[in-house]
């Protein structure tokens, strides 16, 4: 096991929330141990290289049949597995495959690397399941993360991660490249949907969740997969807004809130982790050891090994200008801690490395300590045992109950923003109108990594699912159901026809929002919603029917013109293949929706902040005047918060504090509540945030029914940054908030 030195800002790190991952060695870790040490002692450097090498499917790609089934190409695997000795193959090869497709592939490949390789080490193949084994054909396609975080259900997101494992493995894949533990906190970035959202504890909690739900208290067991946490550090907020552009972060800020997730991640047992394909304060994080090394393995206690991101350690030759040769790239990334490249179309990392370290300038001592990393992952898989999927598992794949599962997060994850004088739910005995953009199509629901990258090829989509039009016709018959489309994403077609139709319904339901994307083809130049959309709003308001506004998005896009048209908004985010159904189950009161908002959702697009902002942010003439703030969403029932306590009223640092509170539901449906617990450090050497979540939970309440519900606070709460990039507790005065009641305490 490596070995470093801690520094000393890593020391006070360590004490803090990193909480490092404490290794107990066990007589099974020391006997891994030798094994690897026996491995590297056989293996010579092109095999240790060759290890570090990851490409992507295409290159030991052949053709796809018609109906999609990919045949590999002989040769070119031979080129990559016995003449590379390549250690990982990546992706899907352009669409998502068939369980037995993806057998066979990893079938075939695991019989090379194993029977026709000097050493016999398997690979590790490497996939994308961002919401469920989305590159597999028929497989649970949940809610996107940005829903998943909204549902405010951590153990649902456990059961996300364990189904999404299981499907994985099902498919004879070991590592997924998930979860993305960015903070969505500039909604211009196009992967926001990808993040559990703006803030650092709800993300840290999910991320624990959800590295727990892949890998189990032991990544061999054949249900399990090593997660990938993903992009190690600061990726989520450009300040351009744009895709792998300049994020401008200072180490305090990276302290107090980015580096939380991964740290909650690191200290769970994340195995793996990819680097943030751009950078930071001017230095790529490719080429950034104070991060990778320093930070990751010393302070966090990371242990596992780090992947890049796709070409982006050639990227710091041709797209960051760090390095003037590709070879100078290879070096400056292999020394700054990457112990895989994901290269992926060729060999020119594997050859420039090799040279590298013939010339002495990359030495042996850093290619055997990222060799170890990989190899520890995969002997901790069992790959060395086991290299072959286990085809039992197919059986588990796609069950009835991980679909119910599916449904429930959906549902969960629907956020109500608006509803005036109870316009939701709908009777289902009205005449509908269903128009707009989003409201048949499966791809909306789910966005990007859903069977293609970008997600779009709707033909590809599993047809027996409900887009909301289809499910709005389940709940009140097809014959009350009009459908007009009237605009596209970027043109109008016929408003004029949709709003004609208006005349012949009860109410309309308003389908918005955006095309799937994924990465950097969903950059854009503005927030606000497109325009055809807009003026089918407006155009619809003129008539008297009351229109309820449902938006599939994967950030929120201004709507402040709008707002006012509608007596009901519903935020669906991408809620999966489900989505469909979890919609009008809310529309029609099946489900009552229960999700708060895990953003700010900004009222202009040149003027957000987060809710954790400033108190200049809102001091005159500014005001912080979201369209809805953090935290924010609606129930078809009424809660009641009271009787806010604190046990003390003045403690030491070191003390816990408990903090209780009652939630009555005093409306007529049975409901879930998210309970959010803000703590506010009124006056603090660093200028304090307004308010920061520290605790929240998931509660169900039957009519009339009352909860209690209890907090315990305790030093890393009270905690910030402080001035010298340590965290510090300092005396004064703390405030507690929650549902709309606080309460005062003194820290001596
Ligand atoms: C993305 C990663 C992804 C990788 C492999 C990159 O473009 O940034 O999130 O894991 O591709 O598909």
């Amino acid at each position: 096991m490596r070995t470093y030195a801690i520094t000393v800002m890593a020391t006070a790190m360590l004490a803090w929330s990193a909480g490092c991952a404490s290794v107990e060695t066990t007589a099974a870790d020391k006997q891994m141990e030798k094994r690897i040490d026996k491995l590297l002692a056989k293996m010579t450097l092109e095999e240790k290289v060759g290890q570090m090498t990851q490409v992507t499917l295409e290159v030991v790609g052949g053709e796809s049949s018609e109906d999609g089934w990919l045949k590999l190409d002989e040769k070119k695997l031979q080129d990559a597995i016995i003449a590379h000795q390549v250690g990982s193959i990546l992706n899907c090869g352009g669409q998502a495959r068939s369980v037995d497709n993806w057998l066979q592939i990893i079938t075939q490949m695991q019989a090379m690397a194993t029977k026709q390789t000097r050493l016999g080490i398997p690979i590790i193949y490497g996939i994308d399941a961002i919401h469920g084994a989305n590159y597999t054909l028929g497989a649970t396609i949940f809610p996107q993360h940005i829903a998943m975080a909204a549902t405010g259900n951590v153990e649902l997101v456990r059961i996300e991660s364990e189904i999404t494992a299981l499907e994985v493995r099902a498919s004879g894949m070991p590592w997924n490249f998930s979860p993305v533990l960015g903070l969505g906190r500039n909604p211009m970035w196009p992967r926001q949907w990808e993040t559990f959202g703006e803030d650092a504890y709800i993300s840290s909690v999910m991320a624990a969740a959800y590295v727990e739900g892949q890998q189990g208290s032991d990544i061999s067991q054949p249900t399990k997969v090593a997660a990938c946490m993903k992009h190690y550090l600061g990726y989520s907020v450009p300040l351009s807004g744009k895709d792998r552009t300049p994020a401008y972060i200072p180490e305090r800020q990276l302290r107090q809130l980015f580096l939380k997730p991964f740290a909650a991640a690191a200290k769970v047992g994340v195995a793996t982790v990819m680097v943030n394909s751009s950078e930071i304060n001017g230095i790529p994080v490719h080429s950034d050891r104070f991060l990778l090394i320093d930070v990751l393995r010393g302070e966090l206690g990371f242990e596992g090994f780090v992947v890049s991101d796709w070409a982006d350690i050639n990227n710091l030759y041709t797209r960051e200008m760090v390095a003037r040769y590709q070879r100078q790239a290879v070096k400056m990334a292999v020394m700054a801690g990457v112990d895989m490249s994901m290269v992926p179309y060729d060999y020119s990392f594997y050859e420039h490395l090799v040279d590298l370290v013939k010339t002495g300038e990359v030495p042996m001592s850093r290619i055997d300590e990222a060799v170890a990393d990989i190899l520890r992952v995969k002997f901790q898989l069992g790959l060395f045992e086991k290299p072959y999927p286990d085809k039992q598992l197919k059986e588990q794949f796609a069950t009835d109950a991980s679909r119910q599962a599916n449904l429930q997060a959906a549902r969960e994850a629907m956020t109500l923003l608006k509803n005036e004088s109870g316009l939701l739910p709908l009777g289902k005995d009205k005449k509908v109108l269903v128009t707009g953009p989003c409201s048949d199509k499966l791809s909306i629901l789910n966005g990007g990594w859903t069977i293609t990258w970008q997600g779009d090829n709707e033909a590809l989509y599993p047809q027996e699912k409900s887009t909301i039009l289809e499910a709005i016709q389940d709940k009140v018959g097809a014959s009350n159901v009009e459908y007009i489309e009237a605009v596209k994403f970027d043109k109008e077609l016929d408003i004029s026809r949709a709003v004609s139709a208006a005349s012949r319904v009860d109410v309309i339901v308003a389908c918005l929002g955006e095309p799937t994307y994924c990465e950097t083809p969903g950059n854009i130049d503005d927030l606000m919603l497109s325009a055809p959309q807009i003026r089918l709003v407006q155009e619809l308001a003129k008539t008297d029917k009351p229109i309820v506004m449902v938006f599939t998005q994967g950030r929120p896009r201004v709507i402040r013109t709008i707002v006012d048209n509608a007596g009901a908004i519903l935020m669906a985010y991408l809620p999966g293949m489900e989505g469909g159904q979890a919609i009008a189950d809310v529309l029609f009161g099946d489900a009552n929706p229960s999700g708060k908002l895990p953003f700010t959702y900004p009222k202009y697009s040149g003027w957000h902040v987060c809710y954790d902002h400033k108190k200049s942010e809102n001091a005159a003439p500014n005001k912080f005047d979201p369209q809805w703030e953090f935290g924010h969403g609606l129930s078809y029932t009424t809660f009641k918060y009271g009787d806010l306590r604190i046990d003390k009223n003045n403690i030491s640092a070191d003390d816990t504090l408990i903090v209780t509170v009652n939630v009555t539901n005093t409306g007529q449906r049975e409901a879930a509540e998210i309970v959010q617990l803000f703590l506010s450090d009124i006056v603090a050497t660093v200028t304090p945030p307004v308010k920061s979540l520290k605790r929240f939970t998931k509660i169900f309440l039957k009519p009339g029914e009352k909860q209690t519900v209890k907090f315990e606070l305790s030093w890393d709460d009270f905690a910030f940054i402080g001035r010298q990039n340590k965290p510090v507790v300092e005396p004064g005065e703390f405030k507690i908030s929650l549902g709309g009641l606080t309460k005062a305490f003194e820290i001596q």
